[in-house]
């Protein structure tokens, strides 16, 4: 009579390593007390998505504050669902920020650490050795059941209205004699391996989360398949497999894998293998017509890391957004650790929140014009180059060819107490500040310029053309730019007051018709005829940049439009 041993034999004939030998080939890390490894642990499906990079700034922010390790595993088993070159572009993601793993997977030709292969596809020996024992164990079986079979199977639970799956009494091939087991296999028969479980789904088994902290779960008792008829493992098995001899300490996944963790402590307990910490991350969420609901990849923009590198939210910015996400506490400190970087924050497992972390655009925006506020002129506008050289090429080759420019036009009203907060992006930057570009000013279509000033919030009133004409060229006969803001300003004041744009604000209202405007619209036509908008930074700058030449030559250009037009 055959025993599991042979049958062992039978399906891994080349399987000569044991467990012993991997647990001498990984050895435990000699690492500094409270030192954590932690993981990320991509499938190579697609693109990065907002919940992973939030994951993995998680174990990579923790295992950098325990003093511990952080690598990067390619779960490429589902190769159905693989997308070619996406592994790579994740892994160069992650490293834009600066999410970089100090062992695992680099490329497809590169990987770097002591404990790979750290693409599972190149793991096969391990998985193989650790089934191998399982089965000379009794602790794992082929299973021979055909899609009809398992067909059948479900129909038959559906009646009896049990737990569906492959288990106890309806596991058909669990008890299989191993003679009858091994005669199927030389017979040719298709099959895949089981772990067989000792579990029961009556029992309760208490575990600690680091995030939801005391669980009670259900016992697995469910025969989970481990190595596929591809012959590559499961997530479930893998995950046993790849943790414990790259000797993960916590593991940080999503909680979509909560109902899946009683399988993962039976496989660990069934091999004597130590239990990791397991920190089960919050979704992240989105409000959808007051419902909360998944981030999803086909829906929202915001669910892809690409969408916020395309429209250039800068890099510190998203990662504190995240940090809000990760830790209630996070702008409190923040608050008082201006000076700080954010890698110097405390980060902990029982501050996250449980229910599903929102995702707010609208915080992401107001955390990246904040910051962007503060950055030095220079250094932001080496971001935005370095941002429009992938993304606005047009933009770009106006950097590159006056640099100095870029960095005086974001210096306008920045180092001050208050500084100007117009940037949310590096996208937002171009739209406000491309007039200040001869060429773009030029192609400006005059007749669009919109000469109106304000009454009140819902009235306007058209200026009369020959009051355009008579207070632009007179505010050219008396321009100076060698004169501070003020100065200048009281300038404007009197040059107001003489084309009828009063400082009275109540008497405009009140008898619009006896003025031309305020003062302020005043200095709104020497905005618009320098920039073609409305809304541009500091008019007073704007000209300081433009130079003295310049402005004389735009003004000029609206003059000589009003003078010709009919
Ligand atoms: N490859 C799994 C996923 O992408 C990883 C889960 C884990 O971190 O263990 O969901």
């Amino acid at each position: 009579m055959a025993d599991y041993k042979d049958l062992a034999n039978l399906i891994f004939p080349d399987i000569n390593l044991t467990i012993e030998d991997l647990e001498k080939k990984y050895p435990e890390r000699v690492l500094p007390d409270n030192a954590e490894v932690t993981r990320f642990a991509p499938s190579p499906t697609g693109f990065l998505h907002t919940g992973s990079l939030f994951t993995s700034l998680v174990s990579s922010f923790y295992a950098k504050q325990t003093k511990g390790v952080f690598f990067i595993r390619l779960e490429d088993t589902d190769t159905k669902r693989e997308i070619e070159g996406s592994a790579e572009a994740l892994v160069k993601q992650l490293k834009i920020f600066n999410i970089i793993p100090d062992e695992g997977y680099i490329s497809d030709n590169e990987e770097k650490g002591l404990y790979g292969p750290y693409k599972q596809s190149n793991r096969a020996l391990i998985y193989k050795t650790v089934i191998k024992y399982l089965l000379e164990n009794g602790r794992a079986y082929p299973c021979f059941a055909t899609p009809e079979e398992l067909q059948e199977l479900r129909e038959k639970q559906e009646k009896e209205k049990v737990i569906p799956g492959y288990y106890g009494k309806y596991a058909k091939y669990r008890n299989l004699s191993v003679d009858d087991a091994i005669k199927m296999i030389k017979d040719g028969k298709p099959y895949i391996i089981r772990f067989k479980s000792m579990g029961d789904h009556n029992n309760k088994i208490f575990f600690h989360d680091e995030i939801r902290g005391d669980l009670e779960l259900t016992e697995n008792d469910q025969d989970i398949v481990i190595l596929k008829s591809d012959g590559l493992p499961t997530y479930h098995f893998a995950h046993l497999c790849d943790d414990h001899f790259m000797r993960t300490t916590v593991i940080t996944r999503g909680e979509e894998w909560l109902p899946s963790l009683p399988i993962h402590l039976e496989l660990f307990d069934t091999l004597g293998f130590r239990r990791p910490k397991y920190a089960h991350l919050p979704v992240i969420m989105k409000l959808d017509n007051g419902n909360k609901r998944k981030l999803s990849k086909r829906k929202d923009n915001e669910a892809s890391v690409e969408f916020f590198l395309k429209e250039g939210y800068p890099i510190y910015g998203f990662i504190e957004y995240l940090l809000t996400i990760a830790n209630s506490n996070y702008e409190a400190w923040r608050n008082e650790n201006l000076d700080k970087s954010f890698y110097d924050f405390t980060f902990s497992f029982d501050k996250m929140s449980l229910d599903g972390a929102l995702f707010d655009i609208e915080k992401v925006i107001s955390i990246s014009k904040e910051r962007m506020a503060y950055k030095k002129a220079n250094d932001l506008a080496i971001e935005v180059k370095e941002w429009a050289k992938t993304y606005d090429l047009e933009f770009y080759q106006k950097i590159e060819n006056n640099f100095e420019l870029l960095v005086q036009i974001l210096n306008i009203e920045r180092e001050k107490e208050n500084p100007r907060k117009d940037y949310a992006k590096y996208s937002d930057v171009y739209p406000i500040i491309k007039f200040f570009y001869n060429d773009i000013y030029d192609s400006i279509d005059k007749s669009n310029l919109d000469f109106t000033v304000n009454i009140n919030k819902n009235e306007t009133k058209e200026l009369d053309k020959e009051v355009i004409i008579s207070s632009l060229s007179e505010y050219l006969d008396n321009y100076n730019l060698d004169v501070t803001e003020e100065e200048w300003f009281e300038n404007l004041k009197l040059l107001a007051a003489k084309h009828k744009f009063t400082s009275d604000r109540k008497a405009f209202k009140a008898s619009p018709e006896s003025f031309n405007g305020q003062v302020g619209d005043m200095a709104g036509l020497i905005r618009l005829s320098l920039a073609g908008r409305k809304n541009t930074p500091n008019v007073y700058f704007i000209q300081k940049i433009l130079g003295f030449d310049e402005v004389e030559r735009r003004i000029n250009s609206v003059i000589q439009y009003l003078g010709l037009k009919k």
